[in-house]
């Protein structure tokens, strides 16, 4: 602990919100003296973790890496971090992300851009890029990140870990801050299959306190090991004849597919919705979602106040000096979508097509057991350049965002040299997924 909190420390600027070495070193020593003693540990106890600084930890700060948030200590901790602490694991830092959740390089951030683990002249990836970053360099054994539309899988990809999207529902979203609720999901960053497992089965179940919880059965180590129940594997034509594909990311995909068929499994090519329309139903949805889960922030009962001549003023200036041009760009397109004269014809109109999307998985998966897709249509940003251009930004979501609001499992593992490999099944499948993953090892 102690080691990883000093790595922590030399690397501030790079990836690093607030260090909780007051609270690690303590639980630290009372594993020690449990050791000391004889007592035997648990799998999780005594084991560095990050956690993206959009939870909840009760008595720090929980910033957003927003400058609206930059003061707020939280009152209470998020179920899915009490479940870890409950476990031992020792919390050693709230991580470096982008504003809210609000982007795929982790730029969007009030404490400077998060640098790749492999090349620091590239982006870390987002949102969860800090969370990315501290497990491949190793300064935390895991990470928690959040996703909302790829937050965890891609700079997971792009800093070659591991990272997994559970089912949504499967982790309470209570005291994680919300983004876009009907598709944020709680999971983990980490550097094997194996410690995946084991904090996904530590921080899953049901809890009264996010009604979209559900119960799931604890997934065994035994049950990773291959057995022949993965026949057929799909991939979206589309996806991967796309122009938009870079040939470094298309050949590492074209690889995986011969790694998978000599392994005997069948592989499908399946139609899919066009990039477009996934990256344009996603961003319809969560730019609403976040316009109305942001109201709250207006600096009467949370934040950062900016003090005017009236209340009307006192919001407005705490909210426009406060929240970045990014997520404000949100705000006003969600507010956009959702009003009078609009609602009708876009975001409606994004609810259907998100029935549709999900329609098209369901009819999927009677066909193939996993879907497998490249991380992300093009490699890492060079850090500064997609600030410039915000739609391009949108659109490197493209593989990422159509999983997301299927609500399914999906994780990115290291493959090639680009940006990764999602492996993606039916919802509430998440051990398949994990025990494919195992089988491609
Ligand atoms: N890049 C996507 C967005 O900005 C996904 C972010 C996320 O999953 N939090 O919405």
């Amino acid at each position: 602990v102690q080691e990883k909190l000093e790595a922590l420390k030399q690397n501030t600027h790079n990836t690093v919100n607030a260090l909780l070495d007051t609270m690690a070193l303590d639980l630290a020593a009372k594993v020690d003296a449990k050791i000391a003693n004889g007592e035997s540990i648990g799998l999780l106890e005594g084991i560095p973790f990050g956690i993206k600084d959009v939870y909840m930890v009760q008595g720090t700060y929980t910033t957003a890496s927003s400058d609206l948030l930059k003061n707020y200590k939280s009152a209470y901790t998020a179920t899915a971090i009490q479940k870890l602490l409950d476990a031992g694991a020792i919390p050693l830092v709230k991580e470096n992300c982008d504003s809210f959740g609000h982007g795929s390089s982790s730029e969007n951030t009030i404490f400077g851009a998060v640098k790749n683990a492999i090349n620091p002249e590239l982006v870390g990836g987002g949102s969860s890029g800090g969370s990315a970053v501290n497990v491949a360099k190793g300064y935390t054994v895991f990470s928690i990140g959040g996703d909302t539309g790829g937050s965890i899988r891609q700079p997971a990809g792009y800093n070659g870990v591991y990272g997994l999207k559970p089912t949504y529902g499967r982790i309470s979203r209570f005291g994680l801050m919300a983004y876009a609720s009907s598709t944020d999901c709680v999971g983990p960053i980490a550097t094997s299959i194996e410690d995946i497992r084991i904090v996904l089965n530590a921080m899953s179940g049901q809890d009264i306190k996010d009604q979209t919880s559900y119960a799931s059965e604890s997934i065994s180590e035994e049950r990773l090991s291959y057995s022949e129940d993965i026949k057929t594997v799909g991939y979206f034509k589309n996806f991967v004849e796309s122009e938009a594909i870079d040939a470094e990311i298309k050949a590492d995909f074209l690889s995986a597919i011969g790694t998978i068929k000599a392994k005997g499994i069948k592989v499908k090519a399946l139609d899919f919705f066009e990039s477009n329309t996934l990256v344009s139903t996603y961003y319809t949805l969560a730019m609403a979602e976040t316009a109305s889960n942001l109201s709250r922030l207006d600096g009467t009962n949370y934040g950062n106040r900016i003090e005017a001549d009236d209340l009307k003023e006192t919001y407005a200036v705490t909210r426009s000096e406060n929240f970045s041009a990014e997520t404000k760009r949100r705000i006003v397109g969600g507010n956009q979508v959702l009003s009078q004269g609009f609602a009708d014809e876009i975001y409606l109109k994004g609810l259907n097509l998100r029935d549709q999307i999900m329609a098209n998985f369901e009819e999927d998966f009677n066909e193939v057991d996993i879907i497998i897709s490249p991380v992300t249509p093009s490699t890492p940003p060079k850090i500064g350049e997609s600030l410039k251009d915000p739609l391009a930004m949108y659109l490197s979501d493209a593989y990422t965002v159509g999983f997301s609001l299927g609500e399914l499992p999906t994780l990115t593992i290291p493959q090639g040299t680009a940006t990764g490999l999602q492996i993606t099944a039916a919802k509430n499948n998440d051990e398949l997924v994990l025990k494919f993953a195992n089988f491609l090892k």
